[in-house]
């Protein structure tokens, strides 16, 4: 019988801390080599500010990156996260549009961290923003900044879901 592959050699959907991943842009691109990819799409949310260092990284371990991004929107049937590949990083009137999306980011978690301090959650927005590193602001970052014994589950944080 065939070794099974213990993973695939494409991964289409990568997030580091330029958003709201856990490792910086060079460290995933290792972690995915290691790991057999051999073609990573980089799709931080509403930025693409971690492509260059992820092109750098994968240029030397064989590992091609393909510019992307997820967005978030709404539709009829709610949430829906769209991906778009083959982003020119040097596209300015998109960047334009992304860093509105980004600052929009920022003020919907700030809305979130007021309403968890109303409702009895000790959660900083200095905390938050610690976190995230300087990255595209998210509920994951929001998530961690919660003391350990305070964490909301999936269904109570879905009670927060805001609209723009
Ligand atoms: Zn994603």
């Amino acid at each position: 019988m065939a070794a099974i592959a213990p993973g695939y050699a494409i991964d289409l959907h990568t997030h580091s801390l330029r958003s709201d991943g856990a490792l910086p842009p060079s460290d995933l691109v290792k972690r995915a080599a290691a790991r057999g990819v051999k073609i990573q799409a980089l799709s931080d949310h509403d930025t693409l500010a971690g492509v260059a260092e992820a092109v750098a990284t994968g240029s030397g371990l064989g590992v091609r990156i393909i510019p992307a991004t997820e967005l978030n929107t709404e539709s009829e049937w709610g949430d829906a996260h769209v991906l778009g590949y083959f982003i020119d990083p040097a596209d300015s009137e998109l960047e334009a549009r992304l860093r509105w999306l980004r600052e929009n980011r920022g003020k919907r978690i700030e809305i979130m961290v007021e309403k968890l301090n109303a409702l009895g959650y000790a959660v900083e927005l200095a905390r938050v923003l610690e976190i995230a590193q300087g990255g595209a602001l998210g509920r994951p970052h929001l998530a961690r900044s919660l003391p350990r014994t305070r964490r909301l589950t999936s269904r109570a944080s879905g009670s927060i879901h805001l609209k723009p």
